[in-house]
């Protein structure tokens, strides 16, 4: 009779044991990543909304009242909700950002030099090199960054893109080693087999008046990776936004608020397309992200770089299918350098082990052990 008992009652213990471990080692839902920056966008305006002292003539707003009226609220919680509403009612409540200061919780670049290639190349390489990266001009990257490791992975070889707005990508993601598709800056989507919306994308790239020299509209490059995106089903996409940059440099407080309003709008509307599609729907992680922060004061708040106090502390939001819903971050310091092997760890992937001088991934942003 002991027999009898015993032995099924240890099968069933040994088969719940063996099915938990395997499914600890399957168990992340998100097969694919989308990375979006928002080059230089202030951790002020991102955990604060609008600034009451940069909605002023110093600071480039000649319709002050106008801007009051669209981003200007008494509460920091609803000014920050009507600037960025898809991060704070969407991201906020069911992901998670870190770089708070008032939850205790600074997210800082490792570089020193806080300008646009040592921070992306600290990004997606995992670390600071700030000798050998120590300018914007445009000299391939010697460092291996997390889209070419991802890119050589088995299930993600030529499913890994980077389209952005500044045209020195090309070398920081070193293009032409990593074999990742990069396209960036002012040019034409490239190819002979081309849609018609990327046919009139391309016109529109040819008659839109230049504001910068090596840099597309936000709205360009947004509409092109959605293309690339509807066309290509990358597993993993890198979309580069600079015009929060670029409006800041040129001290329009008014236009970098509406960038960075339209930047929110567009990655609520990608989720909305990533849900509706069978390949994205609930396996796709999101992280936001920038570059540096910026100065703090009505002077220095234009610019960034060495010099400037504060420009070294940035802020990165994620969200998806295996990232507990903790909300802003509190009590946790984290680095750039974290986000290379943060976008390997929620496609179940180690960048670390390919990479040593690499940084953890931010804490706790996946729910179960990603397969080794
Ligand atoms: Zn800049």
């Amino acid at each position: 009779m002991r027999e009898i008992f015993v032995w099924p009652f240890a099968i069933a213990v040994l088969l719940i044991c063996w099915s938990e471990s395997f499914a600890g080692e399957a168990a992340l839902k998100s097969k694919n990543v989308i990375y979006i920056t928002w080059d230089g966008f202030r951790w002020q305006e991102f955990f604060g909304g609008a600034q009451q002292t940069l909605i002023a003539k110093d600071a480039g707003v000649s319709d002050i009242d106008g801007v009051k009226q669209r981003f200007w609220r008494e509460s920091e919680s609803e000014r920050r909700e009507v600037l960025l509403p898809f991060v704070w009612k969407t991201i906020a409540t069911r992901g998670q950002i870190f770089g708070d200061p008032a939850a205790n919780a600074a997210a800082k670049m490792e570089n020193t030099h806080k300008f646009s290639y040592p921070g992306y190349s600290e990004m997606f390489c995992g670390f600071a090199d700030d000798k050998g990266i120590d300018s914007n001009k445009k000299f391939p990257n010697p460092h291996v960054n997390v889209l070419e490791f991802l890119n050589r992975r088995p299930g993600f070889q030529s499913r890994v893109a980077a389209i952005a707005t500044w045209d020195v990508f090309p070398s920081i993601l070193n293009q032409e080693r990593s074999g990742v598709y990069v396209h960036a800056g002012p040019g034409p989507i490239p190819g002979n087999s081309l849609s018609d919306r990327e046919k009139m994308l391309n016109e529109m790239i040819a008659d839109t008046v230049m504001l910068w020299p090596d840099n597309q509209l936000d709205v360009i490059t947004m509409q092109v990776a959605r293309e690339y995106l509807l066309k290509h089903k990358p597993r993993v996409l890198f979309i580069g936004l600079g015009e929060t940059d670029e409006w800041g440099h040129g001290r329009r407080y008014d236009r970098y608020l509406h960038a960075a309003n339209r930047a929110d709008a567009f990655v609520g509307k990608l989720w909305e397309l990533l849900q509706s599609l069978p390949e994205y729907k609930d396996q796709t992680s999101l992280v936001l992200g920038c570059d540096h922060g910026r100065g703090s004061t009505i002077r220095d708040w234009t610019d960034h770089g060495a010099k400037i106090e504060g420009a070294e502390f940035v802020w990165s939001a994620v969200f998806g299918p295996d990232t507990p819903a903790l909300g802003v971050r509190s009590d946790v310091n984290v680095t750039l350098s974290q986000i290379a092997a943060t976008l390997a760890t929620l496609v179940g992937e180690d960048f670390r082990a390919a990479s040593p001088k690499t940084a953890a991934p931010l804490p706790g942003v996946i729910s179960t052990k990603p397969a080794q």
